[in-house]
């Protein structure tokens, strides 16, 4: 595979409100964008740094993914995304070397960006995704 960079790491958060707070008065960093990701059940929030970026994630329903994962798991890091060029031929490459793809095929993620999931399992425990900006 080729990865690029790190796109963003995302973090799972219970209460989005005073998350940018804690992002914005203690780090220093700015929220430049609220999206909802409505069929992931979910509200991000971007905060940029360098070229990486901070993606908050807070459930807009209890059974949505990171819903689940907060009951599980407590907030904290979720996933990492690293940025890619064609991101088809990537995927192809992780499941050619046995790397277990939550998503089979690119999907679109915030930001308009195309993304795609590798299961945790294959990454040590990682929820790893792949994305890319196609402009
Ligand atoms: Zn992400």
């Amino acid at each position: 595979m080729e990865l690029n960079y790190i796109e963003h790491i995302g973090i799972a958060v219970k209460d989005m409100d005073a998350a940018i707070k804690f992002y914005e008065e203690v780090l220093g960093l700015k929220c430049y964008s609220i999206e909802e990701v409505a069929d992931q059940k979910v509200r991000t929030a971007f905060f940029k740094i360098g070229q990486t970026k901070i993606e908050l994630l807070e459930s807009t329903a209890p059974d949505g993914p990171i819903g689940k994962f907060i009951e599980k798991r407590g907030e904290g890091i979720h996933h990492m995304a690293f940025a890619v060029n064609n991101l088809e031929d990537q995927l192809a490459d992780a499941e050619s070397k046995g790397v277990n793809l939550i998503d089979k095929k690119p999907r679109k993620g915030a930001e308009g960006l195309d993304i795609a999931f590798l299961h945790p399992k294959s990454t040590n425990g990682v929820l790893t995704e792949l994305c890319e900006n196609k402009g």
